[in-house]
């Protein structure tokens, strides 16, 4: 059997979970000479983002076409070497991920087995959810209240986004965020996890960054992510040296060579990886090894399609690095209509095990026209 086409599908689609904002992703569809379908995900957010990913795509077809869907190891590793001038970091690695997945998934159709399997199976018996909003409230108690019932009997903990859209504005002012993370704790009782996730609007200084850490630690901080952005080894160092709260950052890495520096800088505590980034599942995959050895958690950055959740599932379920799952908490078209009733869905705060051929979900192709962007072809 081989692989017979790639087609970029640029879609724009309105986010509940981030104030209804259009967010952008480029989908991968390939498809193999017997007929089979898979798809595949990278997480532009922008709509030039979107257009340079699908123009990519369209030039590295050639370099698939023809090819074994099981052979994604060599097709990643010849996709990585063509691109050498220009991947490594960058856009380049958006079509090599979305690639990469689409690939698996295929992979998993023809031998009949979930992408769980493929990895190696489960390497744990539960699996635990952890909703990741965006609250918009300019009222903390509103605030803590909504993001209460985003917990309570769905979720073992939450993360939260500052200096998101909308109006909450957290993450500017010490003694406002202070009292908005007590509210919460208030609100969610002791048990759940916290996790507060900082904006690219937020830019606080070490300094700041140690004061808000410790002030939340006294309500239970379980981790701080990307206090410090994504690149600042020098100020993470000292961050780490002044709390004891987990240190959260790496998302943002665009490759395994990316991800082993953050890893091994011993900076951070739970390295985020997003397989609609950071080279797929492919590059996922070696990125956890590293991280398993050097006893970092891994933690998939899922906050985006049912394609990149299916594939984020199977991989915190295969990989002991992972602890947890996210999980957006309000329903969205990219992951609730386009996969329909097939979309991997929590219950009572754990993840299922994702158990059918590849990534287990039949994408709707009337919702992906339905979102397709004209805006982001020319
Ligand atoms: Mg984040």
């Amino acid at each position: 059997m081989s692989v017979v086409s790639v087609e970029a599908i640029p879609v724009a689609y309105p986010e509940p979970n981030d104030d209804n904002s259009e967010r952008h992703l480029c989908l991968v569809r390939v498809r193999d000479d017997e007929g089979r379908v898979g798809w595949g995900e990278a997480v532009t957010m922008w709509p030039e983002a979107s257009r340079a990913t699908a123009e990519l795509i369209a030039a590295l077809e050639p370099l698939v076409v023809g090819r074994d869907p099981l052979h994604t190891e060599r097709i990643w590793q010849d996709l990585r070497d063509h691109m050498w001038w220009y991947g490594g970091a960058g856009i380049a690695s958006f079509a090599l991920s979305a690639i990469d997945l689409a690939l698996w998934d295929l992979k998993g159709q023809v031998l009949d087995r979930s992408l769980l399997d493929l990895l190696g199976g489960p390497a744990r018996d539960q699996l635990p959810v952890v909703a990741s909003g965006h609250a918009t409230s300019p009222s903390i108690p509103v605030l803590a209240e909504e993001i209460a019932g985003w917990v309570q009997g769905k979720a073992q903990g939450v993360k939260i986004g500052f200096g998101k859209r909308g109006s909450a504005n957290l993450g500017f002012d010490h003694d406002r965020d202070v009292a908005f993370v007590a509210a919460v704790r208030q609100a969610i009782g002791p048990d759940p996890w916290l996790m507060i996730d900082l904006g690219v609007r937020n830019r606080w200084t070490v300094a700041e960054a140690v004061q808000r850490t410790r002030a939340f630690e006294e309500h239970g901080l379980h981790w701080i992510e990307e206090p410090l952005g994504a690149d600042d080894p020098e100020g993470y160092e000292t961050l780490r040296a002044k709390t004891t709260a987990l240190i959260a950052y790496g998302e943002r890495e665009w490759s395994v060579r990316g991800l082993e520096r953050v890893i091994r800088s011993g900076t951070c505590d739970v390295v985020g990886i997003d397989p609609g980034r950071a080279e797929g599942i492919t590059g996922f995959l070696r990125a956890a090894r590293i991280a398993e050895t050097e006893r970092v958690t891994t933690n998939a950055h899922s906050w985006s399609s049912a394609i990149v959740l299916s594939a984020s599932l199977a991989l915190s379920w295969a990989l002991p690095s992972c602890r947890l799952l996210e999980s957006k908490p309000l329903a969205n078209p990219m992951q609730h209509e386009l996969a329909g009733a097939s979309g991997w869905k929590p219950s009572g705060g754990w993840w299922p095990v994702p158990d059918r051929p590849g990534l287990g979900i039949e994408v709707d192709e009337d919702v992906v026209e339905r979102f397709r962007s004209t805006r982001s072809i020319r």
